[in-house]
C-alpha cells in the first residue's frame, strides 16, 4: 500500500517508520522539503532535525504535501492540530478525494499558553471540520488518544487497553482497522464509536491525558474501557 503520512514531528516519523517496517510505500509530506532537511537544530519541543531521523530511514521519502498525497493510496493527518486544514488545503482536495484520511491531530490550541485548550471542541471536532472540508475524502479519526510510541507498538503498554475508531465510511473504518491490526492492536481492542461526530469524544479527552501525562511523569500509558465486548 502508498501511504502518504503528513507531518515531520514526532508521531509522523513514527507512524512512517513503522509502515515502512511493515513493507509499505511510505512518503512523508512536508511544507518545503528543503527548507525541513536544512534544520539543524532540534525544535522547541526538543525534537531533533528531520534529516537526522531521514538518515537512519532512507526507505522513507520526503515530499511537499501535494506530491506525497497525490502518489498515495492512504493518507495519515500528523500535522500540528491547529495547522492541518492548511496541511490539507496545500496537499489539494484533488489529491485527497476518494482516499482514506486517517485523521491523529488534536485540535490544541497553545494560545493561551498551558496547559493548551481545545479549538474546536464539545459542538465540533478537528475530525469533523476536516471531512467537512474535504468532503470527497474519507476521514477516520484515530489513535489521537496516546502517545506516538503506543500508536505503532501497543505492547509499550502492559495488560489490555484500548484505541477508537470513528468516521462516516465503512470500507475507510475497515482500512484503519487493518492498519491498526498491522501495528499489534488485538482486535478486542479497537473500538468502533460510529460516525465522525464521535471524534468529538476522542478529542476531548485530550485536557484528561495531559493531566494523566503530568501526575504520571510519562505517557506510556492508556485507556482501558472496561466491558467493551468489542472485536474489530
Ligand atoms: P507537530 O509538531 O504538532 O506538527 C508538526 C507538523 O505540523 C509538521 O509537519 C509541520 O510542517 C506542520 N505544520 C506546522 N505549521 C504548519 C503550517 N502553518 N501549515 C502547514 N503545516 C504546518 O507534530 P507532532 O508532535 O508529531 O504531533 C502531530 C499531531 O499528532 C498533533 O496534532 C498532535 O496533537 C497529535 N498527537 C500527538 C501525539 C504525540 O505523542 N506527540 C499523540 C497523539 C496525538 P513542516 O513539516 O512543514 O514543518
Amino acid at each position: 500500500m502508498r501511504y502518504a503520512v503528513f507531518g515531520t514531528g514526532t508521531v509522523g516519523r513514527t507512524v512512517a517508520a513503522k509502515l515502512a517496517l511493515l513493507g509499505h510505500d511510505v512518503t512523508i509530506g512536508t511544507r518545503d522539503p528543503r527548507s525541513t532537511l536544512s534544520r539543524t537544530e532540534p525544535d522547541a519541543t526538543g525534537t531533533p532535525p528531520f534529516a537526522e531521523w531521514g538518515r537512519d530511514h532512507p526507505q522513507v521519502r520526503l515530499a511537499a504535501f501535494a506530491d506525497a498525497a497525490a502518489h498515495a493510496d492512504v493518507v495519515v493527518n500528523a500535522t500540528s492540530g491547529a495547522t492541518a486544514l492548511a496541511a490539507l488545503g496545500l496537499a489539494g482536495a484533488e489529491n485527497l478525494e476518494g482516499k482514506p484520511l486517517l485523521d491523529i491531530a488534536n485540535p490544541l490550541d497553545f494560545s493561551r499558553g498551558m496547559p493548551p485548550s481545545l479549538d474546536p471542541v464539545n459542538t465540533d471536532s478537528l475530525g469533523e471540520q476536516i471531512q467537512r472540508a474535504f468532503p470527497a475524502a474519507k476521514v477516520v479519526k484515530t489513535l489521537n488518544t496516546m502517545t506516538a510510541a503506543v500508536m505503532t507498538d501497543p505492547a509499550r503498554v502492559p495488560g489490555e487497553h484500548n484505541v477508537f475508531v470513528s468516521g462516516d465510511d465503512i470500507g475507510a473504518k475497515k482500512t484503519a482497522t487493518e492498519l491498526l491490526l498491522s501495528f499489534g492492536w488485538p482486535a478486542a481492542s479497537i473500538i468502533d464509536l460510529g460516525d465522525i461526530t464521535t471524534a468529538r469524544g476522542t478529542e476531548m479527552l485530550l485536557p484528561i491525558w495531559l493531566r494523566l501525562w503530568g501526575a504520571l511523569g510519562h505517557g506510556e500509558f492508556n485507556f482501558h474501557i472496561q466491558g467493551a465486548r468489542t472485536g474489530a
